[in-house]
C-alpha cells in the first residue's frame, strides 16, 4: 500500500528516507522541486501536487513549516481533501491545539481522519529514527499508521481527543526553548566572571545542571560558533507563541513561560526567524557585553 509524504524539509527529508528505505511505497510532493527529485533517486515517486499524493496514497503524511502550510496542504484548493483514496492524514508538524482542531474539523466533512503527530527530537532523531511521536486521534487509524510512525521513532497514544497531541508537544518544547536561553544565561555569566565556557558544559553534563541545551546543543553547535543544529529560530518562537497561547486559552498564567516567551521575541529581532535557534546565547552574550 503506497503511503504518502508531503514536506521534505530539514525534518520530512530523513523520514521520508527512513520510510523509503525501511521498503515502504512512498509517493511524495513538496514545492521544493530539488528535495522530491532527491527522494525519488533514493526510491520514491513523485507527486506534482498534495491532492495528486492524497490520489494515490491512504496515508499520507506531512512535515510542514508553519500553521498555514499545513492548513493549505490538508483542506486548501488542490489539497489533501481533494484526494480520491486518502483515509486519514497525519500531520506530523507543530501547529498547536487550535490550529489541529480546525484542520480535523474540515477534513471529517470528508470523512477523512486527522491523526495530530507532532514529532521531537531534532534533525538527528528523524535522521537515526529515534524521534518521540506524539498522536492523537482514533485509535483503530492509530493502529494502521503506527508501523510508519515506527520506523520514524518511539511511539506515544496521547488519546483521541483533536489535538491533544500538539498540546503534549507545546509542553515538550517549552522545555527545550527554557534550556536554551536559560542554559545560555548560566554559561554567559560564568564567561563574564572569566570561567571557561567548555569547561562549564563538562561540570555541567556531570551536575545537576544536565538538560538537552548542555549536553547536544552547546557541544555540537554552540561552543564550536557553527549555530547549525538544524532548527529555525521563527519554528522555535512559532511553538513559544503557541505553547503562551494554548495556556491563556487554558486560563493561565505562568511565570517562567511568559519570561521564556520574551527573551526568545528578542532572539527572534535580534537574530531573524531564518537563524539558528542555537543563536539566541548571542543577543544574551551582546547585552553582558562578553
Ligand atoms: P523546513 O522549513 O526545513 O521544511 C518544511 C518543508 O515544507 C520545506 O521543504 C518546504 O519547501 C515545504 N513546504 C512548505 N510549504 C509547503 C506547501 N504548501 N506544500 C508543500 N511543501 C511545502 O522545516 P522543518 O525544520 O523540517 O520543520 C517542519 C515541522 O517540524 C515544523 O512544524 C517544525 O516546528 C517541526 N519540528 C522541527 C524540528 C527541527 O529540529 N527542525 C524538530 C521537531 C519538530
Amino acid at each position: 500500500m503506497d503511503l504518502g509524504f508531503i514536506g521534505l524539509g530539514k525534518m520530512g527529508f530523513p523520514m521520508a528516507r527512513r520510510l523509503v528505505e525501511a521498503g515502504h511505497a512512498l509517493v511524495v510532493f513538496d514545492q521544493r522541486k530539488e528535495a522530491v527529485d532527491k527522494l525519488v533517486a533514493l526510491g520514491a515517486k513523485a507527486a506534482a501536487s498534495p491532492k495528486e499524493v492524497a490520489d494515490r496514497a491512504e496515508t499520507v503524511l506531512a512535515s510542514l513549516p508553519s500553521l498555514q502550510a499545513s492548513l493549505e496542504v490538508a483542506t486548501g484548493t488542490g489539497g489533501v481533501i481533494e484526494g480520491k483514496m486518502i483515509k486519514r492524514f497525519v500531520d506530523l508538524s507543530t501547529v498547536g491545539s487550535h490550529m489541529a482542531v480546525r484542520i480535523h474539523d474540515l477534513l471529517a466533512k470528508r470523512n477523512i481522519v486527522q491523526l495530530d503527530s507532532p514529532v521531537s527530537g531534532g534533525v538527528g532523531g528523524a535522521e537515526k529514527g529515534t524521534l518521540a511521536v506524539m498522536v492523537s486521534g482514533p485509535k483503530a487509524d492509530f493502529e494502521v499508521a503506527k508501523p510508519a510512525l515506527d520506523v520514524i521513532g518511539k511511539v506515544f497514544f496521547i488519546g483521541e481527543k483533536p489535538g491533544s497531541a500538539q498540546t503534549m508537544k507545546l509542553a515538550n518544547n517549552l522545555l527545550s526553548a527554557t534550556a536554551v536561553v536559560a542554559t545560555s544565561e548560566a554559561v554567559v555569566m560564568g564567561v563574564k566572571s572569566g570561567l571557561d565556557p567548555n569547561v562549564m558544559i563538562d561540570v555541567i553534563n556531570a551536575g545537576s545542571g544536565l538538560n538537552t541545551a548542555s549536553r547536544d546543543k552547546f557541544p555540537r553547535s554552540i561552543l564550536p560558533r557553527t549555530f547549525d543544529f538544524g532548527f529555525a529560530t521563527g519554528l522555535m518562537v512559532k511553538d513559544v507563541r503557541l505553547c503562551l497561547e494554548e495556556m491563556k486559552a487554558l486560563g493561565l498564567s505562568m511565570e517562567v513561560a511568559e519570561a521564556v516567551g520574551r527573551l526568545w521575541e528578542v532572539v527572534m529581532r535580534d537574530m531573524g526567524p531564518e537563524s539558528d535557534f542555537t543563536s539566541a546565547i548571542k543577543p544574551i552574550e551582546q547585552a553582558a557585553g562578553v
